[in-house]
């Protein structure tokens, strides 16, 4: 059985997907951008869409994002190079740095490109206000409270490193440096729904007045989840965006400005997109329970043992023989990494948990769905396994984006000293 995505109708076939296995072999990411192309387009009512480009950096998807106007964050050096690269523009604020500390290098690099910085301490504002007056600053406030599929990313409140406690404070600090304050970002988790919509709105009304600052920009931040179980409903965009032009309204003829209401989606924009397609190599029964062995570990995708994550799993059998009246079984769907936590189907709070699928032999495909974000730039070279290729589907074609990296290349880091 191979789960029948709407979203992937008609391109990511199994006659494709054996095409592209075929050619590249496995584990293969495989992104189709026709999907996050549908995503940018429900967002456009917002003045200004921000890719968080952690969830999926790869530069190829860099530029699809360019290409459709989207504007760029980055958290670190190397996303601010891969911006670059991409071909983003630092001007008009194109590409916006955010974090909570300010690294000496990405000081360097902010500074020489005016790139500007949403500051998540008093620390990175001072150390910015020394060395670069003027400079265009964001607030990114900690409005107390947050959210989020997971303890791990709720990003607001007094047990999160994230944004501000008092905003007054990085005003004052503002001031003396003679920043130039250009907007106030929240951002509360990822993995947000309309739950805390008018907390939030409110919040930013609140810290607006407060600050009583002429401001260009506020930013809703990102966290727009995802149907990842077959239960789960997507999110009322129109909603969401209702809610914050009306906060955006009431802010700008309190302040009497101009206003642009930007979000900051990772998830939303490329999640769907793509799958984790990986080979089965053992079937093997350890008392009652049967284990599914592929060649794909948390090393490739991390959500689930991060976060027990819950990720579609379907079926590429290779035998026809095997899909006729194939019987389900009951399965732990795991990798191969030398570390028992390396499995895929785990319930909430990280018990291990089973699936039921189609019945796989070794040498069949699996196909682990919705992993277009936080899958691949995520991933790690635990176990000395090298990073797996990604591929993308875009008019009508399969386009590399990233090769499988070489042992070598991995090893040079130590061989080469
Ligand atoms: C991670 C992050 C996002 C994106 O979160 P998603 O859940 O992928 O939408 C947006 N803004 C900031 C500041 C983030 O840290």
């Amino acid at each position: 059985m191979y789960y029948k995505s709407n979203l992937h109708k008609k391109i990511l076939t199994k006659n494709k997907i054996l095409y592209l296995i075929k050619k590249y072999k496995t584990p293969i990411w495989i992104y189709n951008a026709d999907i996050i192309i549908k995503q940018i387009k429900k967002l456009k009512k917002f003045d200004i869409v921000r890719f968080a480009q952690k969830s999926c950096s790869n530069i190829h998807i860099l530029k699809l994002m360019k290409k459709y106007n989207i504007k760029v964050d980055a958290v670190s050096l190397g996303e601010i190079k891969r911006a670059l690269i991409a071909g983003f523009k630092p001007k008009n604020n194109n590409i916006v740095f955010t974090s909570d500390i300010l690294e000496d290098e990405v000081l360097e690099k902010v500074i020489k490109y005016n790139i500007p910085v949403n500051a998540g301490s008093i620390d990175m504002l001072k150390k910015i206000g020394k060395t670069s007056p003027k400079h265009p600053v964001w607030i990114r406030i900690n409005p107390k409270f947050g959210d989020g599929h997971h303890i791990k990313t709720n990003t607001g409140g007094e047990n999160s490193k994230h944004g501000i406690w008092n905003p007054k404070q990085a005003l004052s600090i503002i001031k003396k440096y003679h920043l130039n304050l250009i907007g106030l970002h929240i951002h509360i988790g990822s993995g947000v729904n309309e739950k805390n919509l008018y907390k939030v709105c409110n919040a930013m009304k609140k810290y607006s007045i407060q600050l009583n600052e002429k401001i260009q920009f506020i930013s809703a931040g990102g966290g727009l989840n995802i149907p990842y179980k077959p239960e789960d409903k997507e999110i009322n965009i129109d909603n969401y965006f209702e809610k914050w032009n009306e906060t955006k309204k009431i802010i700008s003829s309190i302040l009497n400005c101009p206003i642009e209401l930007e979000i900051e989606p990772g998830r939303f924009l490329v999640g769907q997109s793509g799958i984790l397609v990986a080979q089965v190599y053992s079937v093997k029964k350890m008392g009652k329970n049967t284990f599914v062995i592929l060649n794909a570990g948390f090393n490739d995708l991390m959500r689930p043992i991060l976060y027990s994550s819950y990720h579609k799993i379907s079926v590429l059998h290779i035998n026809k023989k095997n899909k006729k009246n194939s019987p389900t079984i009951k399965c732990i769907i795991a990798g191969p990494l030398c570390e028992s936590g390396d499995i895929f189907t785990f319930k909430k709070k990280g018990l291990i948990f089973y699936r039921n699928i189609p019945k796989v032999y070794p040498g069949d495909y699996i196909i682990i769905h919705d992993t277009g974000a936080y899958g691949a730039s995520m991933s790690s070279n635990y176990n000395s396994r090298p990073l797996i290729p990604e591929i993308l589907y875009k008019k009508n074609k399969f386009k590399l984006i990233r090769r499988r990296q070489k042992i070598k290349e991995m090893l040079n880091l130590e061989t080469s000293i």
